[in-house]
Protein backbone atom coordinates (compact mmCIF):
# COMPACT_ATOMS: atom_id res chain seq x y z
CA UNK A 1 0.00 0.00 0.00
CA UNK A 2 1.34 3.31 -0.91
CA UNK A 3 -0.15 6.35 0.24
CA UNK A 4 -0.15 10.17 -1.09
CA UNK A 5 2.44 12.95 0.52
CA UNK A 6 1.24 13.88 4.01
CA UNK A 7 3.17 17.57 3.41
CA UNK A 8 2.86 19.62 0.64
CA UNK A 9 6.20 20.96 -0.57
CA UNK A 10 7.47 24.20 0.09
CA UNK A 11 8.14 27.04 -2.68
CA UNK A 12 11.62 26.58 -2.77
CA UNK A 13 14.66 25.86 -1.52
CA UNK A 14 17.74 28.01 -0.80
CA UNK A 15 20.97 27.92 -2.23
CA UNK A 16 22.41 26.70 0.77
CA UNK A 17 19.67 24.08 0.93
CA UNK A 18 20.17 22.89 -2.26
CA UNK A 19 24.08 22.39 -1.41
CA UNK A 20 22.99 20.74 1.94
CA UNK A 21 20.66 18.13 0.68
CA UNK A 22 21.89 17.53 -2.80
CA UNK A 23 22.93 13.77 -1.92
CA UNK A 24 18.35 13.93 -1.28
CA UNK A 25 18.13 15.77 -4.08
CA UNK A 26 20.02 13.45 -7.07
CA UNK A 27 17.33 10.39 -5.85
CA UNK A 28 14.42 10.70 -7.99
CA UNK A 29 11.90 9.75 -5.95
CA UNK A 30 13.05 12.07 -3.23
CA UNK A 31 13.80 14.77 -5.87
CA UNK A 32 13.05 18.77 -5.26
CA UNK A 33 9.85 17.90 -4.69
CA UNK A 34 10.39 15.38 -2.03
CA UNK A 35 12.77 17.55 -0.30
CA UNK A 36 10.35 20.89 -0.43
CA UNK A 37 7.54 18.46 1.70
CA UNK A 38 10.68 17.75 3.78
CA UNK A 39 11.13 21.43 4.32
CA UNK A 40 7.48 22.18 4.84
CA UNK A 41 7.06 19.39 7.62
CA UNK A 42 6.14 19.86 11.09
CA UNK A 43 7.60 16.50 13.10
CA UNK A 44 7.36 16.09 16.78
CA UNK A 45 9.95 13.48 18.69
CA UNK A 46 7.88 12.71 21.69
CA UNK A 47 10.81 12.19 24.23
CA UNK A 48 14.94 12.71 23.74
CA UNK A 49 15.90 9.15 25.12
CA UNK A 50 17.11 5.99 23.23
CA UNK A 51 14.89 6.16 20.13
CA UNK A 52 14.73 10.14 19.97
CA UNK A 53 18.17 10.56 19.87
CA UNK A 54 18.84 8.78 16.60
CA UNK A 55 15.39 9.79 15.50
CA UNK A 56 15.59 13.48 16.12
CA UNK A 57 19.42 13.66 14.61
CA UNK A 58 18.46 12.37 11.36
CA UNK A 59 14.79 14.32 10.88
CA UNK A 60 17.04 17.04 11.59
CA UNK A 61 19.67 16.16 8.83
CA UNK A 62 17.19 14.96 6.23
CA UNK A 63 16.06 18.90 6.34
CA UNK A 64 12.47 18.32 8.56
CA UNK A 65 11.79 22.19 8.32
CA UNK A 66 10.69 22.04 11.95
CA UNK A 67 11.51 19.41 14.26
CA UNK A 68 9.50 19.70 18.07
CA UNK A 69 11.25 17.84 20.94
CA UNK A 70 9.70 17.00 23.87
CA UNK A 71 10.95 15.79 27.32
CA UNK A 72 10.83 16.81 31.14
CA UNK A 73 13.96 14.58 32.29
CA UNK A 74 17.34 15.70 32.71
CA UNK A 75 20.49 13.93 30.65
CA UNK A 76 21.64 11.30 33.32
CA UNK A 77 25.32 9.61 33.31
CA UNK A 78 23.60 6.30 32.52
CA UNK A 79 22.04 7.92 29.31
CA UNK A 80 25.06 8.15 27.72
CA UNK A 81 25.48 4.66 26.63
CA UNK A 82 22.74 5.08 23.58
CA UNK A 83 21.21 8.05 23.98
CA UNK A 84 23.78 9.32 21.74
CA UNK A 85 22.46 13.17 21.25
CA UNK A 86 23.12 14.42 24.56
CA UNK A 87 26.90 14.86 25.60
CA UNK A 88 29.16 14.58 28.90
CA UNK A 89 28.94 18.53 28.95
CA UNK A 90 24.66 18.26 29.18
CA UNK A 91 24.84 15.88 32.27
CA UNK A 92 22.13 17.69 33.96
CA UNK A 93 20.49 20.16 31.90
CA UNK A 94 16.78 19.69 30.01
CA UNK A 95 17.15 16.56 27.49
CA UNK A 96 14.91 18.56 25.03
CA UNK A 97 17.39 21.64 25.50
CA UNK A 98 20.22 19.38 25.35
CA UNK A 99 18.72 17.66 22.38
CA UNK A 100 17.83 21.13 20.53
CA UNK A 101 21.20 22.31 21.17
CA UNK A 102 22.72 18.91 19.06
CA UNK A 103 20.27 19.08 16.94
CA UNK A 104 20.77 23.04 15.43
CA UNK A 105 24.69 22.15 15.43
CA UNK A 106 23.40 19.71 13.11
CA UNK A 107 21.41 21.83 11.04
CA UNK A 108 20.88 25.06 11.43
CA UNK A 109 18.87 25.71 8.85
CA UNK A 110 15.86 24.09 10.35
CA UNK A 111 14.03 25.56 13.17
CA UNK A 112 13.68 23.55 16.26
CA UNK A 113 10.66 23.63 19.05
CA UNK A 114 11.28 22.82 22.36
CA UNK A 115 8.88 21.29 25.17
CA UNK A 116 10.55 20.94 27.97
CA UNK A 117 7.64 19.41 29.64
CA UNK A 118 5.70 16.52 30.82
CA UNK A 119 3.16 15.14 28.22
CA UNK A 120 -0.32 14.67 29.58
CA UNK A 121 -3.79 14.67 28.63
CA UNK A 122 -4.23 18.80 29.39
CA UNK A 123 -1.61 19.46 26.72
CA UNK A 124 -1.29 16.54 24.48
CA UNK A 125 -3.62 17.17 21.86
CA UNK A 126 -2.93 21.26 21.77
CA UNK A 127 0.78 20.21 20.95
CA UNK A 128 0.09 17.22 18.82
CA UNK A 129 -2.10 19.42 16.54
CA UNK A 130 1.07 21.68 15.85
CA UNK A 131 2.62 18.42 14.05
CA UNK A 132 1.96 16.99 10.47
CA UNK A 133 3.40 13.41 12.10
CA UNK A 134 4.74 12.39 15.68
CA UNK A 135 7.53 9.70 16.03
CA UNK A 136 6.82 8.01 19.50
CA UNK A 137 9.92 7.17 21.25
CA UNK A 138 8.43 7.11 25.21
CA UNK A 139 9.78 4.23 27.19
CA UNK A 140 6.26 2.92 29.11
CA UNK A 141 2.78 1.94 28.15
CA UNK A 142 1.05 4.73 30.30
CA UNK A 143 2.35 7.00 27.94
CA UNK A 144 2.59 4.99 24.50
CA UNK A 145 -1.70 4.52 25.11
CA UNK A 146 -1.83 8.40 25.22
CA UNK A 147 0.21 9.13 22.19
CA UNK A 148 -2.07 6.44 20.54
CA UNK A 149 -5.28 7.85 21.79
CA UNK A 150 -4.31 11.71 21.13
CA UNK A 151 -3.03 11.05 17.46
CA UNK A 152 -6.34 8.54 16.41
CA UNK A 153 -8.63 11.37 18.09
CA UNK A 154 -6.61 14.11 16.01
CA UNK A 155 -6.22 11.37 12.51
CA UNK A 156 -2.35 12.18 12.59
CA UNK A 157 -0.13 9.24 11.69
CA UNK A 158 2.83 8.35 14.25
CA UNK A 159 5.57 6.33 14.13
CA UNK A 160 6.19 4.03 17.03
CA UNK A 161 9.18 2.10 18.36
CA UNK A 162 10.21 -0.30 21.48
CA UNK A 163 13.29 -1.67 22.60
CA UNK A 164 14.25 -3.98 24.98
CA UNK A 165 17.82 -5.57 25.64
CA UNK A 166 18.27 -7.37 21.95
CA UNK A 167 14.75 -7.22 20.44
CA UNK A 168 13.04 -4.01 18.55
CA UNK A 169 9.67 -3.38 17.27
CA UNK A 170 8.47 -0.65 15.40
CA UNK A 171 5.09 0.30 13.27
CA UNK A 172 3.19 3.05 11.87
CA UNK A 173 -0.35 3.51 13.26
CA UNK A 174 -2.43 5.78 11.51
CA UNK A 175 -6.12 5.10 12.29
CA UNK A 176 -7.42 6.30 8.49
CA UNK A 177 -5.29 3.64 6.60
CA UNK A 178 -4.72 1.06 9.36
CA UNK A 179 -5.04 -0.20 12.84
CA UNK A 180 -4.18 1.58 15.93
CA UNK A 181 -1.72 0.86 19.00
CA UNK A 182 -4.67 -0.34 20.62
CA UNK A 183 -5.65 -2.94 17.62
CA UNK A 184 -2.64 -4.32 18.12
CA UNK A 185 -2.27 -4.12 21.76
CA UNK A 186 -5.89 -3.94 23.47
CA UNK A 187 -4.54 -4.34 26.98
CA UNK A 188 -1.64 -2.91 28.69
CA UNK A 189 0.53 -6.10 29.86
CA UNK A 190 0.00 -7.03 33.48
CA UNK A 191 1.55 -4.99 35.95
CA UNK A 192 5.41 -6.52 36.77
CA UNK A 193 5.48 -8.81 33.71
CA UNK A 194 7.34 -6.32 30.88
CA UNK A 195 10.33 -4.65 32.73
CA UNK A 196 11.03 -1.31 31.46
CA UNK A 197 14.65 -0.73 29.84
CA UNK A 198 15.80 0.38 33.54
CA UNK A 199 15.44 -2.75 34.94
CA UNK A 200 15.97 -5.02 31.63
CA UNK A 201 18.56 -3.15 30.06
CA UNK A 202 18.55 -2.01 26.36
CA UNK A 203 21.51 -2.64 24.20
CA UNK A 204 22.63 0.81 23.50
CA UNK A 205 23.09 0.76 19.56
CA UNK A 206 19.65 -1.15 19.34
CA UNK A 207 18.11 2.88 20.03
CA UNK A 208 20.21 3.57 16.28
CA UNK A 209 18.71 0.29 14.62
CA UNK A 210 15.14 1.21 15.51
CA UNK A 211 14.95 4.87 15.57
CA UNK A 212 16.60 4.82 12.46
CA UNK A 213 13.89 2.66 10.93
CA UNK A 214 11.39 5.27 12.69
CA UNK A 215 12.57 8.38 11.03
CA UNK A 216 12.51 6.17 7.11
CA UNK A 217 9.06 5.79 7.98
CA UNK A 218 8.70 9.49 8.68
CA UNK A 219 10.52 10.55 5.55
CA UNK A 220 8.56 8.05 3.46
CA UNK A 221 5.09 9.00 4.86
CA UNK A 222 5.77 13.14 4.55
CA UNK A 223 6.91 12.67 1.16
CA UNK A 224 4.73 9.69 -0.43
CA UNK A 225 7.34 7.40 -1.14
CA UNK A 226 7.58 3.46 -0.64
CA UNK A 227 5.66 1.60 1.19
CA UNK A 228 5.02 2.64 4.82
CA UNK A 229 4.47 0.46 7.77
CA UNK A 230 0.99 0.83 8.45
CA UNK A 231 -0.91 -2.42 9.30
CA UNK A 232 2.70 -4.16 9.60
CA UNK A 233 4.86 -5.03 12.57
CA UNK A 234 8.43 -4.67 12.06
CA UNK A 235 10.16 -7.02 14.56
CA UNK A 236 14.08 -6.85 14.56
CA UNK A 237 16.33 -9.19 16.62
CA UNK A 238 19.51 -7.69 17.07
CA UNK A 239 21.32 -11.46 18.14
CA UNK A 240 20.13 -13.19 15.29
CA UNK A 241 20.42 -10.48 12.85
CA UNK A 242 16.87 -11.26 11.34
CA UNK A 243 14.41 -8.71 10.69
CA UNK A 244 10.39 -9.81 10.25
CA UNK A 245 6.97 -7.72 9.37
CA UNK A 246 3.99 -9.74 10.55
CA UNK A 247 0.73 -8.06 9.26
CA UNK A 248 -1.51 -6.32 11.63
CA UNK A 249 -5.19 -5.77 10.92
CA UNK A 250 -7.20 -3.02 11.74
CA UNK A 251 -9.49 -4.53 14.57
CA UNK A 252 -13.78 -3.41 13.82
CA UNK A 253 -14.46 -4.21 17.88
CA UNK A 254 -10.77 -1.71 18.67
CA UNK A 255 -12.65 0.65 21.42
CA UNK A 256 -10.92 3.52 19.74
CA UNK A 257 -10.77 3.34 15.92
CA UNK A 258 -13.16 0.06 15.58
CA UNK A 259 -16.23 0.11 14.09
CA UNK A 260 -18.23 1.76 17.75
CA UNK A 261 -16.04 3.11 19.13
CA UNK A 262 -16.26 3.48 23.39
CA UNK A 263 -13.59 5.67 23.78
CA UNK A 264 -14.33 9.12 22.67
CA UNK A 265 -11.79 11.18 24.29
CA UNK A 266 -8.58 10.90 26.37
CA UNK A 267 -8.85 8.44 29.47
CA UNK A 268 -9.01 9.73 32.96
CA UNK A 269 -5.82 8.13 33.88
CA UNK A 270 -2.85 6.03 32.06
CA UNK A 271 -1.29 5.66 34.78
CA UNK A 272 -3.81 4.22 36.87
CA UNK A 273 -4.85 2.19 33.24
CA UNK A 274 -1.78 0.41 32.86
CA UNK A 275 -1.53 -0.24 36.25
CA UNK A 276 2.39 0.45 37.31
CA UNK A 277 1.73 -2.30 40.37
CA UNK A 278 -0.82 -5.09 40.58
CA UNK A 279 -4.04 -4.51 42.45
CA UNK A 280 -2.43 -7.34 44.92
CA UNK A 281 0.95 -5.96 45.17
CA UNK A 282 -0.88 -2.58 46.15
CA UNK A 283 -3.37 -4.20 48.98
CA UNK A 284 -0.21 -6.11 50.11
CA UNK A 285 2.35 -3.09 50.41
CA UNK A 286 -0.41 -0.43 51.95
CA UNK A 287 0.07 -0.87 55.21
CA UNK A 288 3.71 -3.04 54.81
CA UNK A 289 6.17 -0.88 53.03
CA UNK A 290 9.21 0.58 54.89
CA UNK A 291 11.52 3.76 54.35
CA UNK A 292 15.07 3.32 53.45
CA UNK A 293 15.82 5.17 56.59
CA UNK A 294 13.47 2.60 58.43
CA UNK A 295 15.99 -0.18 56.97
CA UNK A 296 18.74 2.10 58.03
CA UNK A 297 17.14 2.19 61.59
CA UNK A 298 16.84 -1.51 61.34
CA UNK A 299 19.91 -2.39 60.54
CA UNK A 300 21.53 -0.26 63.08
CA UNK A 301 19.95 -1.28 65.96
CA UNK A 302 20.53 -4.92 64.77
CA UNK A 303 17.24 -5.96 64.59
CA UNK A 304 17.07 -9.79 63.21
CA UNK A 305 15.53 -9.21 59.90
CA UNK A 306 16.03 -11.14 56.51
CA UNK A 307 16.98 -8.83 54.00
CA UNK A 308 15.64 -9.71 50.38
CA UNK A 309 17.17 -8.22 47.40
CA UNK A 310 14.40 -9.95 44.67
CA UNK A 311 16.30 -8.06 41.26
CA UNK A 312 18.24 -10.10 39.06
CA UNK A 313 21.79 -11.17 39.61
CA UNK A 314 23.24 -8.92 37.34
CA UNK A 315 21.68 -5.93 38.97
CA UNK A 316 23.22 -7.37 42.25
CA UNK A 317 26.59 -7.32 40.79
CA UNK A 318 26.27 -3.45 40.26
CA UNK A 319 25.24 -2.46 43.24
CA UNK A 320 23.62 -4.00 46.51
CA UNK A 321 22.50 -3.19 50.03
CA UNK A 322 24.89 -4.61 53.03
CA UNK A 323 23.41 -7.81 53.69
CA UNK A 324 20.94 -8.33 51.17
CA UNK A 325 20.53 -11.62 49.87
CA UNK A 326 19.70 -12.36 46.50
CA UNK A 327 16.38 -14.10 45.37
CA UNK A 328 14.85 -13.04 41.88
CA UNK A 329 11.57 -12.31 41.49
CA UNK A 330 10.39 -14.77 39.84
CA UNK A 331 11.48 -17.36 42.27
CA UNK A 332 8.47 -15.92 44.47
CA UNK A 333 6.28 -16.15 41.98
CA UNK A 334 7.19 -19.60 40.74
CA UNK A 335 7.08 -20.43 44.79
CA UNK A 336 10.37 -21.79 44.67
CA UNK A 337 11.51 -18.85 46.82
CA UNK A 338 9.19 -19.98 50.26
CA UNK A 339 11.66 -22.56 51.21
CA UNK A 340 14.52 -20.16 51.52
CA UNK A 341 13.11 -17.38 53.90
CA UNK A 342 13.73 -17.67 57.97
CA UNK A 343 10.46 -18.61 59.89
CA UNK A 344 12.17 -16.81 63.04
CA UNK A 345 12.96 -13.91 61.30
CA UNK A 346 11.34 -10.43 60.10
CA UNK A 347 11.40 -10.69 55.79
CA UNK A 348 12.27 -7.35 54.15
CA UNK A 349 12.12 -7.15 50.76
CA UNK A 350 13.50 -4.52 48.20
CA UNK A 351 14.17 -4.11 44.40
CA UNK A 352 15.70 -1.26 42.13
CA UNK A 353 12.10 1.35 42.82
CA UNK A 354 9.73 -0.50 44.65
CA UNK A 355 7.50 -1.79 42.09
CA UNK A 356 8.97 -5.83 41.97
CA UNK A 357 9.24 -6.00 45.32
CA UNK A 358 5.86 -5.29 46.15
CA UNK A 359 4.84 -8.13 43.83
CA UNK A 360 6.61 -10.52 45.76
CA UNK A 361 5.48 -9.13 49.07
CA UNK A 362 2.03 -10.34 47.71
CA UNK A 363 3.53 -13.87 47.65
CA UNK A 364 4.89 -13.59 50.87
CA UNK A 365 2.49 -12.19 52.66
CA UNK A 366 -0.45 -15.48 51.26
CA UNK A 367 2.19 -17.51 52.08
CA UNK A 368 1.66 -16.57 55.67
CA UNK A 369 4.45 -14.01 56.46
CA UNK A 370 2.37 -11.86 57.90
CA UNK A 371 4.90 -9.24 59.28
CA UNK A 372 6.86 -8.83 55.99
CA UNK A 373 7.68 -5.60 54.62
CA UNK A 374 9.47 -4.19 51.36
CA UNK A 375 11.22 -1.04 51.48
CA UNK A 376 9.56 2.00 49.32
CA UNK A 377 12.13 3.21 46.18
CA UNK A 378 14.05 0.16 46.78
CA UNK A 379 17.90 0.42 46.27
CA UNK A 380 17.42 3.44 44.11
CA UNK A 381 16.45 5.56 47.34
CA UNK A 382 18.68 3.89 49.27
CA UNK A 383 21.86 5.27 46.58
CA UNK A 384 20.27 8.70 46.59
CA UNK A 385 19.19 9.03 50.50
CA UNK A 386 21.65 6.72 52.58
CA UNK A 387 24.88 6.14 50.91
CA UNK A 388 25.74 8.10 47.86
CA UNK A 389 28.74 7.10 47.34
CA UNK A 390 27.51 3.39 45.69
CA UNK A 391 27.14 3.41 41.74
CA UNK A 392 23.16 4.19 40.69
CA UNK A 393 21.75 2.68 37.73
ZN1 LIG B 1 -7.53 0.60 16.92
Amino acid sequence: MSLPPLVEPAPELTRDEVNRYSRHLIIPDVGMAGQKRLKNSRVLCVGAGGLGSPALMYLAAAGVGTLGVIDFDVVDESNLQRQVIHRQSTLGLPKAESAAATVREINPLIDVVVHNTALDRDNILEIFGQYDLIVDGTDNFATRYMVNDAAVLLGKPYVWGSIYRFDGQASVFWSEHGPCYRCLYPEPPPPGMVPSCAEGGVLGVLCASIGSIQVNEAIKLLTGIGEPLVGRLMIYDALEMSYRTVKVRKDPDCPLCGENPTITELMEDYEAFCGAVSEEATLAAKESTISVHDLKSMQDRGEDIFLVDVREPNEYEIVSIPGATLIPKGEFLNGSALEKLPQDKQIVLHCKSGVRSAEALAVVKNAGFGDAVHVGGGIVAWVNQIDPSLPSY
